[in-house]
């Protein structure tokens, strides 16, 4: 089949929709689309109908609600269209009622303090704006989900709250500069989405990576990335399968996956979809990471989308690329030809500069978990500190502005190939600096913090709520302006001289950063823990409340769901580690050195023989490593003793803070403890002994 016919044809989208509507009911439900409006039962009955017959000629025979709660993951409960009638037979039936609003016993989702189980009912509320699909033969609708007293309880719902945030604020602001045919402005969003692929065979193996996602022991393999050979190296057959029946179960989604390539890491590779709408993209990220999970499975593979899978090759990260477009289809993060002089894009550039100095931790704890504590600031991902990439020529031209001084465009430098005949080709304006978290990269902005695993939903509220603000801000002032054209000017200037310390275009993986960032008063929020209590400082609530994205509430209601979060998660490696160690690799040790003891012994009775040739014969070896061993297995035992005892003390700790803190302070260093004793043990044992796939078995199996 054509691409082009595949492409969307398991989504309720609007072409479908042109053809199945009646014409009065697809004009309504555009404009509830566009225009945020309610859509009367009436109509919502018509609209349900048709998707219904729609979703029965593909085969789909149940629906579902389809959220996102806080856990951080799709939720879904299925019912079936089916409906009895008298004769005994049933019909197939779905009602506009059961399209816009559903109601799921949600007493198992968190809502940290929200919702108490007696008032466990949630409702899911159909997002008209993203699209209806089909996935294992049921109807998904997109919904927010929210409590009885109307708290969110997802991450779609302050999403779209930031969206109308950022929009009116865009708005307001662009027609104050006289740019008056603008009427509406929306986030455009990419992310690009790294993953690992493994044996699943191998992966049944290891508890690790069943209940937790990565490896929780494990010797590194005598190879890793050092030769960088992976990197965009040539696709091995089984991944290339599987990378081809993924992107045509994605495009079948109405996904555009566009780009993939292997990453740096043995094993590891990337995908990146085309731009588009950031409740969509959201939507769309979410399903990609479902499908990658599924479609490996069908190519006995394992797809992990853990942040840090492996210790000592780099993990996974995610690349959210930002930008701002006009219902006229104009980029506002375009800085045309002559930036220097086109003051809408600097304006607007300006906004997201201070926007991210004034909130650098709000975006720190967007991306804040356990798991990608292991990246942020390990000398692979972007650090804890949130600095912005500009690259040379916009730097230069914000300096003039700052110092009243003429921008000279011929300093521009032109790229040279050192290739003849080749088109002499300006420079990028912004060069590939990898090692920033925030880096604008031509007509976008990349935020490059996340975490391979998690929901891009969190980053894009910040993003689009900070920048909200400072539209807000810059709108008040210039609304009272008599010139508007200085006003912008002396906006720009202001701008640059307040906040200019959030640029970096340096290397931000080295040492002289992170002293340079102290001394420029920047954040530098290491832990997850640290990063998620700036939730609650008063500047952000005050900042979500203003902009109805949060209530104060909400607000504290998220803090301690996501310092739970944490803990739990930390809870459950904590335990799968003294599993493993006791069930496993005690067990394993002890067996192997009673092999070597055996040895010894059958050696030394051989010895005392009356061969001659038998004299020589040393136990050396054995003696050794079973000294060796012992010393290991002691120190094995002596850690899980420590770590159990740690446990015992968190179970009785009630306060999410504190338990975080403990889980960051006491639980990781006992957990580093245990593992290097394993892993020491792991590097002296014979292979036949260790009782789980090793990295070089992980790693390199595909
Ligand atoms: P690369 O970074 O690999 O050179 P691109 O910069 O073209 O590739 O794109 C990386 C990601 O950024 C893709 O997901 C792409 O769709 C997205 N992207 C490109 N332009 C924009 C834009 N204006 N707004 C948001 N995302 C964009
Ligand atoms: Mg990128």
């Amino acid at each position: 089949m054509e691409i082009s016919e595949i492409f969307g044809s398991l989504v309720f989208n609007d072409s479908v929709m042109k053809q199945r509507l009646p014409k009065e009911t697809y004009t309504a439900l555009k404009k509830t689309i566009s225009e945020g409006r309610d859509l009367d039962l009436s109509l919502a009955n018509v609209v349900a109908n048709a998707m219904k017959d729609w979703a029965v000629s593909k085969g789909a025979t149940h629906y579902t609600h389809w959220f996102q709660p806080m856990t951080g993951v799709t939720a879904e409960k299925h019912d079936s269209f089916i409906s009895p009638i008298s004769d005994g037979s049933v019909i197939m039936e779905f009602s506009g009622k059961e399209l816009v609003k559903g109601e799921p016993d949600a007493s198992s989702f968190p809502s940290g303090g929200l919702r108490a189980t007696f008032e466990a009912r949630g409702y899911t509320a159909w997002d008209p704006t993203s699209y209806a699909f089909i996935k294992d033969r049921a109807l998904c609708i997109p919904t927010v989900f929210c409590s009885y007293g109307g708290e969110s309880l997802d991450k779609k719902t302050p999403l779209l709250r930031s969206m109308e945030a950022l929009n009116d604020q865009a708005v307001r602001l662009m027609h104050i500069i006289g740019n008056n045919d603008v009427t509406a402005v929306n986030p455009s969003v990419g992310s690009e989405q790294e993953y690992f692929l493994i044996d699943n065979e191998l992966y049944k193996k290891r508890k690790d990576l069943i209940f937790t996602g990565r490896t929780l022991f494990g010797a590194k393999a005598p190879k890793g990335q050092e030769l960088e050979d992976h990197y965009y190296g040539t696709i091995k057959p089984r991944v290339s399968a599987f990378m081809a029946n993924l992107d045509d179960e994605l495009w079948k989604l109405g996904i555009s996956a566009k780009t993939e390539h292997n990453e740096a890491a043995p094993a590891q590779h990337e995908l990146a979809p085309i731009f588009e709408n950031a409740n969509l993209a959201t939507d769309h990220n979410q399903l990609t990471m479902e499908m990658m999970k599924k479609i490996a499975a069908d190519h006995g593979l394992a797809c992990l989308l853990h942040e840090k899978p492996f210790e000592g090759v780099n993990g996974s990260g995610k690349h959210n690329n930002w930008s701002l477009n006009t219902n006229l289809g104009k980029n506002l993060l375009n800085p045309g030809k002559h930036p220097n002089e086109n003051p809408q894009f600097l304006l607007v550039l300006c906004a997201v500069i201070k926007a991210v100095d004034e909130y650098q931790d709000l975006l720190r704890l967007s991306v804040a978990t356990a798991g990608n504590d292991h990246r942020l600031g390990a000398h692979e991902a972007p650090p804890a500190i949130v600095s912005i990439f500009l690259g040379d020529e916009l730097t230069e031209i914000l300096e003039c502005y700052e110092n009243d001084t003429p921008y000279d465009e011929r300093k521009k430098q032109k790229m040279e190939l050192g290739v003849h005949g080749m088109p002499v080709i300006s420079k990028d304006s912004t060069d590939r600096n990898r090692t920033s978290p925030f880096a604008y990269t031509g007509n976008k902005f990349e935020f490059r913090m996340l975490g391979s695993s998690i929901s891009i939903a969190e980053p894009n509220i910040m993003l689009n709520t900070i920048v909200a603000e400072e539209f807000r801000k810059f709108a008040d002032e210039l609304e009272n302006t008599e010139d508007v054209k200085s006003g912008i000017i002396s906006i720009i200037k202001e701008t640059v001289k307040n906040h200019k310390r959030i640029i970096f275009n340096g290397n931000n993986y080295s040492d002289e950063w992170v002293e340079e960032a102290e001394r420029r008063g920047l954040f530098n929020l290491r832990s997850t823990p640290e990063a998620i209590l700036r939730y609650r400082a008063e500047k952000n609530i005050e900042l979500f409340t203003r902009h109805k994205i949060f209530t104060r509430q909400e607000v504290l209601s998220r803090c301690e769901i996501l310092l739970e979060n944490y803990s739990k998660v930390l809870n459950v490696e904590a335990l799968t580690m003294l599993d493993m160690a006791k069930q496993e690799i005690l067990p394993a040790i002890l067996a192997y050195e009673k092999h070597l003891a055996e040895t010894a012994s059958v050696k030394k009775s051989l010895g005392e023989t009356n061969d001659t040739n038998y004299r020589a014969i040393s136990c050396r070896t054995e003696a050794r490593i079973i000294a060796k061993l012992s010393n290991l297995a002691d120190e094995v035992y002596d850690r899980t003793d420590e770590l159990s005892e740690l446990l015992s003390e968190l179970k009785v700790i009630c306060d999410c803070e504190k338990a975080a803190f403990f889980c960051k302070e006491k639980l990781v260093p006992a957990m580093k403890q245990l593992r290097k004793a394993a892993d020491e043990a792991e590097t002296i044992m014979a292979k036949d002994f260790i009782p789980y796939p090793t990295y070089a078995d992980l790693l390199f199996s595909v």
